[in-house]
């Protein structure tokens, strides 16, 4: 950077004028102190940043400006921050130490700006979207303002992300929608959550974005009629209330257009809620409620509502502080229309989140400590040193991001928990004990399997036993962290324990046939292709392994094992397979089918089709050697796959189907479209049945809003058989989509 990147005079006035402006914007929220530490603060980064311009030309400094300004007006966060902000990028880019900012600003500003020159690493590719995740959430249990600064820099470099390379824009923009973009809307910064997914869809999806703008903007006039037509009746009615309100009609995000069009598979032409009208009620903290539903009334005598659709986040706030009530009414033409009902500090909050929620802390005692809670549960999610990279995005994703449910235990306390946890999730919330001895849950009063999905207002009530414990089933019936962590812990215990009993067999049985159990132990790992002499002992507890009948195969020489005879070996466990081969068949009465594995006729192994996945004839496969229920055959994209090929890849064998078959497979597919009234299962039925002519074992149809979704389950013998099902019903008119359940 040479001489010629000093600042010209135009430029000095420009940035004058933008710190002009960030001081307007603080107003009266300055004390002289502030003011003071504000000034020097920007002296110091006009300074540092003297020689420094962004890749759009324009003088540096005027980034960290533009991020204070951010912080303040679209954030709403005070002077300290503002202070941080103009510092931001001085330690990372210039000579100014953090030992600098400490000396002259204090401990505070210099943790923050330690806290934001860390997360500055996160455009590093080397690094794992994962440890990202991490560096971010431990930055902002120590001090959220961190990552609230944060938002406000990322937030300016998306809006002049212009002059980078499309390479940059596009890792930027990912890591945006990824991280921030979910973040902001759990911290409940509303218009920047927004703000972020419609800038990298601007990026990532060029195209539609700049269709659905054109055609927001096309449409723009009508939309604003019908948003009069709406309003004026209803002016008229709340005028009456002698409650101060404003009523508006904001039009959807493009993203969020993107999304019902991706979603609902209709064209935007045919989207009528491109917008949504909202109410907002001045009035003090003690009436907002009443008032709320003074209005809600009003409304609903305007216009007729849909009843399931109203949603009261007034008595209950959302986890992320959100407050308001919303139903959808039928409006003019009879189309659907959101309508936001709620009070001017309601709005703030709801705009600007966690910051408006401090301003207002203890206006509303239920709405107290929801970022507490939240951000304890962030630090038990850091804490646990077993998880992996992938099981810490998918805790991050499911605990942390998504909206929740309430639910009650018998004496009436609500808990909250998160969409989708399940009635085991609860009894580990509850307490650990009780989680791990839950021998039976009944909800509402009538008894549910464990992993039953917990609804809003559910009433949970667990009996416990002594004699329970948690088994490896139980991973898959829990969602949340904090569960899953603790069966894990259990589980973990449990199999130290009957690895040890195992080991003890083994001990046993090496000292019977006079061999050294160090050296004979590593022998079996290794005969066995096992990871570890845990593994093996495992195995021998379980009774995977029969030590008694397969130590037969083995003579022992000077104290070492020896292998007698391969043959012998494969046969005596064959025979063992066969007979459980054929009661499974027995069992299920009907015929498999033929299915090579490693390369030979498969009717040695007791395999059988693996029900997560039904493969069916012509489909990807491979077979996976099961601790309890022999060979199973799974298709290659099963859900499950990847898991088992990471975590057990020496269980897995190759599967070839056999040339022909006449097995039959059942093959799952769901069917949406168009609910064009009571005709649809007939218009389904007969073309698969009758003019296809293959049989259908189950037929379900669920309709919602205009659109129905049906599973069939029908029998066909190969894949090639089951595309053509699938393209015949694809071709039927208003029919969106058919897939096949993985
Ligand atoms: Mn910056």
């Amino acid at each position: 950077m040479a001489e010629q990147l000093l600042i010209h005079d135009d430029e000095k006035l420009m940035i004058q004028r933008a710190y002009r402006n960030l001081l307007r914007s603080l107003k009266d929220k300055m004390t002289t102190e502030d003011k003071k530490n504000i000034r020097q603060a920007y002296e110091l980064a006009v300074q540092a940043h003297s020689k420094q311009r962004r890749k759009s030309g324009e003088p540096y400094i005027l980034h960290p400006i533009e991020v204070a300004r951010i912080c303040v007006e679209e954030i709403g966060l005070g002077p300290t921050a503002v202070v941080c902000a103009l510092l931001h990028d001085v330690v990372e880019d210039t000579d100014v130490s953090l030992g600098d900012i400490k000396i002259q600003f204090g401990e505070k500003v210099s943790k923050i700006v330690d806290g934001l020159t860390k997360l500055d690493g996160t455009y590093d590719v080397e690094i794992s979207q994962a440890e990202n995740f991490r560096k971010v959430l431990s930055t902002l249990v120590d001090d959220v303002r961190v990552v609230l600064i944060k938002m406000a820099d990322r937030l300016h470099n998306m809006r002049t992300l212009g002059s980078m390379a499309r390479h940059k824009q596009l890792r930027i923009a990912a890591e945006t929608s990824y991280i921030y973009a979910p973040l902001a809307h759990r911290l409940g910064l509303y218009n920047v959550k927004t703000e972020f997914q419609d800038l990298s869809m601007k990026i990532t999806e060029p195209d539609a974005y700049h269709q659905i703008a054109q055609k927001l903007q096309e449409t723009k006039k009508d939309r604003n009629n019908y948003i009069n037509d709406f309003i004026n009746p209803l002016d008229e009615e709340l005028a009456s209330l002698n409650i101060p309100y404003r009523i508006i009609g904001r039009p959807k995000s493009i993203h969020s257009i993107w999304n019902k069009i991706k979603v609902k598979k209709i064209p935007f032409e045919e989207i009528y809620d491109l917008f949504a009208i909202r109410i907002i009620v001045d009035v003090p903290a003690k009436q907002e409620k009443s008032a709320c539903w003074q209005v809600y009334s009003v409304v609903t005598d305007v216009f007729h509502p849909i009843p399931e659709r109203l949603k009261d986040w007034i008595t209950t706030a959302k986890s992320n502080g959100y407050e308001s009530l919303h139903t959808t009414v039928i409006g003019p033409k009879g189309r659907y229309v959101e309508v936001q009902i709620r009070s001017e500090r309601m709005d703030e909050i709801a705009e600007k989140g966690f910051a408006a929620h401090w301003k207002y802390k203890g206006v509303k005692p239920n709405g107290q400590n929801v970022y507490d809670n939240w951000l304890d549960s962030i630090r038990d999610i850091l804490d646990d040193p077993d998880k992996d990279a992938l099981d810490f995005i998918n805790d991050f994703k499911t605990n942390l991001f998504n909206e929740e449910v309430y639910v009650y235990t018998p004496k009436g306390e609500m808990k909250i928990l998160p969409k989708g946890a399940t009635a085991l999730d609860f009894a580990f919330h509850i307490h650990t004990e009780v989680g791990y001895h839950c021998s039976a849950i009944k909800v509402n009063n009538k008894l549910v399997p464990m992993g039953y999905k917990i609804d809003n207002g559910d009433q949970i009530h667990v009996t416990t036993n002594k004699n329970q414990k948690p088994n490896e089933a139980w991973l898959k019936m829990v969602v949340t962290s904090r569960a899953k962590s603790k069966i894990r812990t259990a589980l973990k215990e449990d199999n130290k324990k009957r690895a040890e009993d195992g080991k003890d067999a083994l001990i046993r049985k090496m000292k019977s046939m006079k061999v050294d159990y160090e050296e004979g132990a590593d022998f079996l790992v290794k005969f066995w292709g096992f990871k570890s002499r845990f593994e093996l002992h495992y195995a021998i507890a379980l009774g995977d392994i029969d030590i008694i009948h397969e130590m037969k195969k083995f003579s022992v020489e000077n104290g070492k094992l020896m292998l007698i005879s391969q043959e012998n070996f494969i046969k005596s466990d064959h025979d063992l397979q066969k007979t459980i081969s054929e009661k499974s068949a027995l069992l299920k009465g009907k015929k498999q089918p033929s299915i090579f594995i490693n390369g030979e006729p498969g009717d040695q192994y007791n395999y059988s089709l693996a029900s997560c996945c039904n493969p069916l004839l012509g489909d990807d496969i491979f077979a996976f050697i099961t601790t309890a229920s022999g060979v199973k055959i799974h298709r290659t994209t099963c859900p499950n796959a990847t898991n088992m090929m990471a975590n057990y890849g020496y269980r897995i064998m190759r599967a070839d189907w056999a040339n022909s078959s006449d097995t039959e497979f059942v093959a799952d597919l769901v069917i949406t479209g168009l609910d064009s009234g009571p005709g649809v299962i007939e218009k389904l039925t007969n073309k698969i049945s009758t003019s296809l002519g293959y049989n259908i074992r189950s037929f379900s149809i669920e309709g919602k809003e205009g659109y129905f979704e049906g599973k069939v389950s029908l029998i066909v013998l190969n894949i090639d058989q089951l595309n053509l099902v699938i393209n015949s019903i694809k071709s039927l008119e208003g029919i969106s989509s058919v897939t096949r359940v993985e």
